[in-house]
């Protein structure tokens, strides 16, 4: 996993925000390691993250903060 698979870019190893949505509900978990191509941002999590992530979702502790954020929507632009 060193390239991009959308731009061929390089990828790093970062630590990343993991957005999760399922049926209208958002779930956003700080500080996943996550693999970010240098060039495009694109990120790629591996199946092991992926799993821990799900893992915590399924019985999530008390959330660090709850966030109100601006949404848009690229239809009514
Ligand atoms: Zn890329």
């Amino acid at each position: 996993m060193n390239t991009c698979h959308f731009c061929g870019g390089e990828l790093k190893e970062q630590l990343t925000t993991f957005l999760y949505e399922d049926d209208g509900q958002f779930w956003l978990v700080r500080n996943v390691p996550a693999f970010v191509c240098a060039q495009c941002g694109e990120k790629e999590f591996s199946r092991a993250t992926t799993k821990q992530v799900l893992t915590l979702l399924r019985q999530p502790p008390r959330p660090v903060e709850i966030l109100h954020v601006p949404a848009y929507d690229m239809a009514l632009s």
